[in-house]
């Protein structure tokens, strides 16, 4: 078999990928819930003759795994939604559900592109009969950062070789490094209770010493390196005004380029915890939720992922297609929308084509993503595809009717022959994927570890 039957395979597997696309997007399943989601991936795969592979521990989460020996090509689905984003497929806000949930990041099309490409590389494996084994993770909890690190904690990525993934997005293109790692912290103050009329000076106020703790770590911003991000919020500062607080928290995202960074400015949040909670007569105790390595990048596997991205034809849209991207375009103004510079240098609402490499080769995401811890533990590498129109964010109601379009749907289909594609060259080219886990070798200077173990 060669590339172009593997692409014929795919092909063929069109209808399923937007059944699965619109099945999922139909039933949005918020992170930790994705009960129904899972479900349906499982049993799609094991119709289709792959072994499962449940975690106990994490019943959301699975592998499906086909053929036999070495190289083992994962590829990884998701399938959370987001709270609030539900949407119809319609150009102007109108909830399916109101405040429910709703595919605002467009995991309905990672599950279904990556599941359909799982299937057309067990069928090449099959009809090829050569060595090799592929394997779809159905990973949840992506939007809370915590599945894949959980998987890797439980162990569920042992024994693969190199994990393919992609994104929706307004673009073709590959890239060589993205997102963000970050840890996701709580602290919680306890102070003494009084009535704040009567005795105050019996009070120790919780609440003092979130509000000091977050006047100091404003004073560390002008002292952590670039692109570190601390966002904060509050949930719990007492109940009324005329009692002292003796209870308040303060939950913090920390983000920078490295793993280390961010370890290290959470090191210094904490001193700045203690401090205020010296400050106030009251006590903190920190809690780690959650974190998620950096995107480790691979230049030799974003080689591989680009020559596909060319070689797969991209999807071409209809006038209606056009002018519904259009629409959702018009409902953000102008200066609202997110600009990506050179790549866009389209009067078309959709981008059609591919975004040349060398642009975006050193870029990084503002944001972070648990697929960072799988790019510690083997080679990684994501590539993007056209999903919603030029300007429009992820996690917006905009996003949403995209992804329940067949705008989204073209773009998990052609997402799943670049997928395939990427797999053929792995089974049949050992140069390419030692040249990919050499590099993987040399830039793997910190052992991994969770961030639950860390
Ligand atoms: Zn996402």
């Amino acid at each position: 078999m060669n590339k172009e039957q593997v692409l014929q395979e795919v092909h063929e597997l069109e209808g399923l990928c937007y059944d699965i696309a619109q099945t999922i997007w139909d039933a949005p399943e918020v992170g930790g819930s994705e009960q129904k989601s899972a479900d349906v991936f499982r049993a799609l795969l094991e119709k289709e003759g792959f072994r499962i592979v449940n975690e106990e521990k994490l019943p959301h989460a699975f592998y499906a795994e086909y053929g036999e020996g070495k190289p083992v090509v994962a590829v990884l689905g998701e399938y959370d939604a987001l709270p609030g984003l539900s949407q119809t497929v319609s150009a102007e806000p109108n909830p399916i559900q109101d405040g429910g949930a709703g595919h605002a990041c467009g995991h309905n099309l990672i599950g279904a592109g990556s599941a359909t490409a799982a299937i057309a590389i067990k069928r090449y494996l099959e009809k090829s009969k050569i060595q090799g084994t592929v394997r779809f993770y159905g990973c949840p909890e992506e939007e809370l950062l915590s599945g894949k690190v959980k998987m890797a904690y439980y162990g569920m990525f042992d024994g693969a070789d190199i994990a393919l993934s992609w994104h929706p997005m307004s673009a073709n293109m590959t890239m060589d490094r993205s997102y963000l790692a970050s840890a996701s912290a709580r602290f919680y103050f306890k102070g003494t209770t009084s009535h704040a009329g009567f005795a105050p000076e019996r009070g120790r106020s919780a609440l003092d010493a979130v509000e000091l703790m977050n006047v100091g770590v404003n004073y560390l911003r002008e002292h952590v390196i670039d692109h570190t991000r601390m966002h904060y919020s509050t949930d719990s500062g007492g109940y009324a005004p005329n009692i002292v607080p003796g209870h308040a928290s303060s939950w913090y995202f920390v983000r920078a380029p490295r793993m280390d960074s961010v370890q290290d400015t959470l090191r210094r949040i904490k001193l700045v915890a203690e401090g205020a909670a010296m400050m106030t007569e009251t006590s903190v105790r920190t809690k780690l939720d959650s974190g998620c390595y950096e995107m480790k990048e691979n230049n030799r596997f974003s080689d591989l992922t680009f020559r596909n991205l060319l070689l797969a034809p991209p999807p071409e849209y209809t006038e209606e297609e056009m002018a519904f991207a259009k629409a959702l375009q018009a409902t953000q103004p102008e200066e609202m929308r997110i600009k990506d510079e050179k790549t866009y240098e389209t009067d078309q609402p959709l981008f059609t084509g591919i975004a040349p490499r060398e642009l975006w080769e050193k870029s990084v995401i503002n944001a972070s993503s648990d697929s960072g811890d799988v790019s510690y533990i083997m080679p990684m590498n994501l590539f993007t595809t056209t999903c919603w129109p030029i300007g429009v964010a992820p996690h917006t109601w905009q996003a949403t009717a995209s992804t329940g379009s067949s705008i989204g749907k073209k773009g998990a289909h052609y997402a799943a022959k670049v997928l395939a594609l990427c797999a053929y060259d792995l089974f049949n080219e050992p140069e390419t994927l030692q040249a990919i886990q050499k590099e993987f070798a040399e830039r793997n200077e910190v052992a991994y570890k969770t961030m639950y173990e860390a």
